[in-house]
């Protein structure tokens, strides 16, 4: 039987009394760890770590990543201000945005770092700030992304500048007087260290076109193994061959390269679970199949749903249990799409998963549901409210860091 990643069943119970369920749980000890390793990614000439927030922007996540001396990834205005109220100094933040916004100045004022995604950016960064420095995002041609919905480079993505605009990027460039001094890229590279050794060469040809840049970023997409039988990147390895590039560049140029990174998923998605419940469970025949209808469902965790992702699920059962059946899990949300076993190939198929005989009122661990989960849910749906979050502190006590939503805060701004 799988066993869930950090919490026990005693902890699993006696979070569910103090904060009730669904609840997101994040294990300090795995977040503080992921971060040390990001740290310590092979690097020649200085290395920078952004998170990238979007994965999971509670407050106390940011604190804890600051401490640690991670800076920001932000992929909104909205971001940069919510990253700035938990203590970040603007010049800590980086932004890489599909709009541009209104209040932009005001944060550049602040020192935020932008970087531009399109030649339109550009050009209005350029009006507004002639002779300043800037970075740029370029999509240099080829990704690697899981599927189409996550794949962020390549003709069929619309992040970034489309390297064959290089010629318009530098007509702007010099139009405007801009000093580029950051190069980025971010397509979703997986954990393939040839791939990686080909996105550095990529990126640092790239850097060979402005002789300005004194930074190149990498972006984040290192994957995860969630599941048992899938693997987890090794930051080490992929990373040699990052730094041998950047040593080549060095050799040839001059060109002392800092390199930044932007992980996200890889920070924080196996270092939180959903505690729940199973509500009911029920049986559509013999030719059918069972189901456990759990308290969580796309409302707190829409990758299934959207993606086919797969989580694993334990069930805690309240009485020992040592029989086995297979079920499919689905959320409680009326709406046959909020699957929590789809089938890997096709997110509408069923797949039933062998877990604990379960009862109505047993627990259900969801794990590897740290990014993109709280971040990104189909938030009061079925006006459910949002779930409390907590975080799980070394000493293995939990401490509330986000309040479960009230009825009246989902109608406040109702008029
Ligand atoms: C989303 C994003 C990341 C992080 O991606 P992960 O797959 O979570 O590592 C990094 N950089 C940028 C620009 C992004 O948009």
């Amino acid at each position: 039987m799988v066993e869930s990643r950090f919490l026990t069943p005693e902890q699993a119970r006696h979070i569910r009394d103090q904060f009730g369920t669904p609840v997101y749980v994040y294990d300090e000890r795995t977040l503080v760890g992921n971060a040390r390793a990001a740290l310590a990614f092979p690097n020649a000439f200085g290395l920078t770590v952004r998170y990238a927030m979007k994965a999971s922007p509670n407050a106390a996540i940011l604190k804890l990543f600051r401490g640690l001396g991670l800076h920001i990834d932000a992929s909104s205005g909205f971001e940069v201000q919510r990253a700035m109220r938990a203590g970040f100094e603007g010049c800590e933040i980086s932004l890489s945005s599909q709009e541009w916004f209104d209040d932009f100045e005001e944060l550049y004022h602040k020192g935020v770092k932008f970087n531009a995604c399109s030649l339109n950016q550009l050009r209005r960064y350029g009006q507004m700030f002639p002779g300043k420095s800037v970075g740029v995002r370029f999509n240099p041609g080829h990704g690697s992304g899981g599927t189409g919905k996550t794949n962020v480079g390549g003709p069929g993505s619309s992040f970034g500048i489309w390297h064959e605009w290089l010629p318009e990027v530098q007509e702007i460039v010099r139009e405007h007087q801009l000093i580029v001094e950051r190069i980025h890229t971010h397509i979703g590279s997986g954990s393939d260290p040839a791939v990686w050794q080909k996105v550095a060469d990529l990126s640092l040809g790239l850097v060979r076109q402005f002789p300005t840049v004194t930074t190149l970023n990498l972006g984040g997409g290192y994957k995860i193994g969630r599941m048992p039988y899938e693997k987890t990147t090794d930051l080490q390895e992929i990373g040699q061959p990052v730094r041998e590039a950047f040593v080549r560049l060095a050799d040839e140029t001059g060109r002392q390269i800092h390199l930044e990174i932007e992980p996200g998923t890889w920070l924080v998605g196996n270092g939180c679970c959903i505690l729940s419940t199973a509500r009911d469970v029920v049986s559509t025949g013999n030719s059918g199949h069972q189901f456990i209808k759990s308290d969580t469902g796309m409302t707190e965790i829409l990758r299934p749903s959207l993606y086919a992702a797969q989580h694993p699920i334990t069930v805690f059962p309240e009485s020992p249990e040592t029989t086995t059946s297979d079920y499919v899990v689905v959320g409680h949300c009326c709406e046959s799409g909020d699957l929590l076993t789809p089938s890997p190939e096709d997110a509408e198929a069923l797949a039933p998963r062998t877990l604990a005989t379960t009862r109505p009122g047993d627990l259900l661990v969801i794990d590897g549901a740290g990014a993109y989960c709280s971040g990104m849910s189909a938030k009061n749906y079925n006006s459910f409210p949002e779930a409390a979050e907590v975080l799980l502190q070394p000493d293995g006590s939990p401490r509330l860091i986000r309040r479960r939503q009230t009825l009246d805060q989902i109608l406040q701004n109702e008029v």
